[in-house]
């Protein structure tokens, strides 16, 4: 499979207003296939939205760079950057916010068709958002293009912004939490969708969230990448993954996951891990980034960063992924 992109070596830098910089992203390296659905997973902070916003140029990264279809978007002529744009586009986490709130939903999901010429009139613009629109399951079309967002549902709103994405044909969506803002119950049901639209038009999808269990169901069969602190730590098929974490940090976050059974009551306050605060990113602890919250830690931890290396086909961070995952305990002396 070939990757539609590529981000080779990304840091992304922030100033934080006093003069101070920011380290959000470190060391980046990551591509994206065609037709896979890769899981970004991660505490609050750790950068997975700015990671999914470099990918579609709303920031830029401080450092390296990044490719679509194997050439550097920052090098693109003007055809090619807005063929990129088109192919690679971003569903958010509020729809409210992404939806112009004056503007019917015709008129929102019109505008870009005829301002990048896809369609020449707005009887052409009807008939692809129509077809897209029943795609996403918001049939009888006309109940739904003649509405403003808030006579919409949460639901609704977010199956108009998939819509949105899917008119401009892309190779690549961006899902960022898509849907932690909707009722529990209609959450299967978009997901399920995205897993539609990724079969029905081979389209990849960056699923960015928090929540395991949604990353789980759907990039069954696909990757996880697992995000701490500005730095991935861990990336595999997110089965395996979940099967065997390799890297403490993830393992960690999978015993945070609620299991609905009473005798497993309290088992959220033995979680591997020596502290639940998370650090401060413009604090960070020398070495691995990890250290002062991993029960494994060791002083080769506090001094040496450890680097995104192959291991039983996953990759990981880790100084002692391997005795980890063996259950070994390691010298602890760190020699
Ligand atoms: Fe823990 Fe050390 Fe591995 Fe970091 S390198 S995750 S501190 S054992």
């Amino acid at each position: 499979m070939s990757s539609i992109i590529e981000l080779k070596n990304i840091e992304k830098h922030f100033e934080d207003g006093k003069n101070t910089r920011v380290k959000v992203l470190r060391n980046i390296n990551l591509d994206i296939k065609e037709g896979e659905i890769v899981a970004v997973v991660g505490e609050s902070g750790c950068g997975k939205t700015t990671l999914g916003k470099l990918i579609v140029d709303i920031h830029p990264p401080t450092e390296g760079n990044i490719q679509y279809l194997g050439r550097e978007i920052s090098s693109l002529d003007k055809k090619s950057y807005k063929d990129y744009r088109l192919g690679v586009q971003m569903v958010h986490q509020d729809s409210f916010a992404a939806l112009n709130p004056n503007k019917t939903i015709f008129q929102s999901l019109s505008a870009p068709l005829l301002k990048h010429k896809i369609v020449k009139t707005k009887a052409e613009a009807l008939e692809l958002i129509s077809k897209y629109m029943e795609d996403v399951e918001l049939a009888p079309v006309e109940q739904f293009l003649y509405k403003y967002p808030h006579q919409l549902s949460g639901g609704q709103r977010q199956r108009i912004l998939l819509a949105r994405a899917l008119l401009v044909k892309p190779k690549l969506i961006v899902a960022d939490e898509p849907v932690s803002m909707v009722d529990a119950s209609l959450r299967i049901s978009l997901l399920d969708l995205m897993a539609k639209m990724n079969k029905l038009y081979g389209i990849s999808f960056v699923y960015i969230t928090h929540d395991l269990a949604t990353a789980r169901y759907i990039a069954n069969n696909g990757r996880v990448v697992v995000m701490y602190l500005g730095n991935i730590v861990e990336v595999n098929n997110i089965n395996d993954a979940i099967q065997n974490p390799k890297h403490p940090y993830f393992k960690a976050l999978l015993k945070a996951v609620p299991v609905a059974d009473p005798t497993q009551k309290g088992m959220i306050s033995q979680l591997p891990l020596k502290s639940m605060e998370i650090p401060n990113l413009k604090n960070l602890a020398k070495g691995c980034k990890f250290n002062p919250r991993c029960i494994y830690a060791t002083e080769l931890c506090e001094s040496k960063e450890p680097e995104l290396r192959e291991l039983n086909g996953s990759l990981v961070a880790c100084h002692y992924a391997e005795s980890i995952l063996g259950g070994n305990e390691h010298d602890k002396s760190g020699c």
